[in-house]
C-alpha cells in the first residue's frame, strides 16, 4: 500500500480532466447533510432522512480525500458546504486541516459556504485557521419574510454573521439569494443596495430543481434575464469580462468597482466551462449538482485503498461526466439527493 502523498514525491501533475476536455479545479465537500434553517426552497419542515452516523467521512477520511486530491489531482481549490457546513463540532480543525494541505502550487484556496447562523462565534477562529473566504446565503432584508422563507426567526443572527465576516477581514463577501416568484422577487434592488453600500457582492441565483420537496417549477422560476432586468430599472450594469469557469456571470453597478452576478444555472447553462467536482459527506463522489450516479469513495478507503486507487476511482468519476445537466430535456430526472446532501 503507498503512503499519503506529500508534496516533496508529487510528479509532474495529470491535470483531472473529462472526455470533454474540462479540467477539474474544484473541489465542493459537503461536511454535513443537517440545517439550522429549513429554506423552502431546500427542505420541507420536517427536514430530511439524515445521513446516519457511520456513514458520515471522519475528519481524517475527508482530509485524506482532499489531500490526494490536491496533491495529485490539481485540485487548487476546496469550498466547504452541506447542509450547513459550520454546524459541524471540528469545522475549524476541518479548516486547518484542508488549508495545510501540500499541492504542487501551495495550499488550496479553502472557503465556505454558509447560512451565517454561527459565524458570529466562528468567523474568527475559522479566519485563524485559514480559511479564505465565505458565500453568505441570504434571500430577504425582512425578518417576517426570512421567517416563512426559512422557518426560522433567524434574520437578525445571519446579518449578525454577515458582520462577523467583514469584521474579521473575510474579502470579497459574497451574499446568494435564490430569486423567487412572489416571493423575494421585489427585493433585488434592495439586496443590491444592501450589499453594494458594504462592499460585498451580490449574487442572485435561478432556482433549480433539486429541493427534497420536488416543488420546483421553471414557470415560478426568476430567470436570468428577469433578474437582471429589475436590476437595470435601479442601476447601470456593465459586463464583467473574463468570466473564465464561474458560474455566475458579473456586472458592475454604477461604474464599479462593486459587482453583482447572476447565476442562471437554468436558462443559461454554464456546463462547458464546470470546473466543480462534488464530495458528500458520507463519502460519494459527484461529478455534477445532477449526477445520477455517485463514485462510493467510502467503501474504498474503508476497504484500506492506497492513494493509487483514490486517485484512479476520482479520475474515472470525472470521465464519466456528461457534458451538460439536461434540466432541458424531455428525459431529464431529478437526482435522488436534494441539494442539502449534495452539498450546493
Ligand atoms: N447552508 C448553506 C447555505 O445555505 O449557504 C450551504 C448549503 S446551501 C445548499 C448552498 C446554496 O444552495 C445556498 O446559497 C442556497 O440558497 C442554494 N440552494 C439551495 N437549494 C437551491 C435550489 N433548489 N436552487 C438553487 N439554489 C439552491
Ligand atoms: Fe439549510 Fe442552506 Fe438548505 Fe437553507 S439552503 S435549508 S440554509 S442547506
Amino acid at each position: 500500500m503507498s503512503e499519503p502523498t506529500t508534496s516533496a514525491e508529487v510528479p509532474a501533475l495529470e491535470p483531472l480532466v473529462d472526455r470533454f476536455g474540462r479540467v477539474h479545479r474544484d473541489l465542493r465537500i459537503s461536511l454535513t447533510d443537517r440545517c439550522s434553517l429549513r429554506c423552502t426552497y431546500c427542505m420541507p419542515a420536517e427536514g430530511v432522512p439524515w445521513l446516519k452516523g457511520n456513514t458520515m467521512l471522519s475528519t481524517d477520511e475527508l482530509v485524506r480525500i482532499a489531500g490526494v486530491a490536491v496533491a495529485r489531482l490539481g485540485i487548487t481549490e476546496i469550498r466547504l458546504t452541506g447542509g450547513e457546513p459550520l454546524l459541524r463540532p471540528d469545522v475549524v480543525d476541518v479548516v486547518a486541516k484542508m488549508a495545510a494541505l501540500p499541492g504542487p502550487n501551495g495550499s488550496p484556496e479553502v472557503s465556505v459556504t454558509t447560512n451565517a447562523l454561527r459565524l458570529p462565534a466562528l468567523a474568527a477562529p475559522l479566519a485563524d485557521a485559514g480559511l479564505a473566504r465565505v458565500n453568505i446565503s441570504i434571500d430577504t432584508l425582512d425578518r417576517e419574510r426570512f421567517k416563512e422563507l426559512t422557518r426560522r426567526d433567524r434574520l437578525h443572527d445571519v446579518l449578525a454573521g454577515i458582520a462577523a465576516a467583514d469584521s474579521v477581514g473575510f474579502h470579497p463577501i459574497k451574499l446568494n439569494a435564490v430569486a423567487m416568484r412572489d416571493v423575494n422577487d421585489d427585493e433585488l434592488v434592495d439586496l443590491t443596495r444592501y450589499a453594494v453600500d458594504r462592499g460585498y457582492e451580490m449574487r442572485f441565483i435561478e432556482q433549480m430543481p433539486l429541493d427534497a420537496g420536488h416543488v420546483w417549477s421553471r414557470v415560478k422560476m426568476v430567470t436570468g434575464p428577469e433578474i437582471l432586468a429589475a436590476l437595470s430599472e435601479a442601476f447601470t450594469l456593465t459586463p464583467v469580462p473574463n468570466r473564465g469557469s464561474a458560474p455566475a456571470e458579473r456586472w458592475y453597478v454604477d461604474g464599479g468597482p462593486a459587482t453583482v452576478g447572476v447565476i442562471a444555472s437554468v436558462s443559461a447553462p454554464f456546463c462547458g466551462t464546470c470546473d466543480r467536482v462534488r464530495l458528500t459527506a458520507d463519502g460519494q463522489l459527484r461529478s455534477c449538482l445532477f449526477a445520477r450516479i455517485e463514485s462510493d469513495l467510502r467503501t474504498l478507503l474503508r476497504d484500506g485503498a492506497d492513494d493509487d486507487a483514490l486517485e484512479a476511482a476520482i479520475r474515472s468519476c470525472i470521465a464519466g461526466k456528461r457534458a451538460g445537466h439536461d434540466i432541458d430535456d424531455p428525459t431529464f430526472l431529478q437526482p435522488d439527493r436534494p441539494m442539502s446532501a449534495i452539498g450546493g
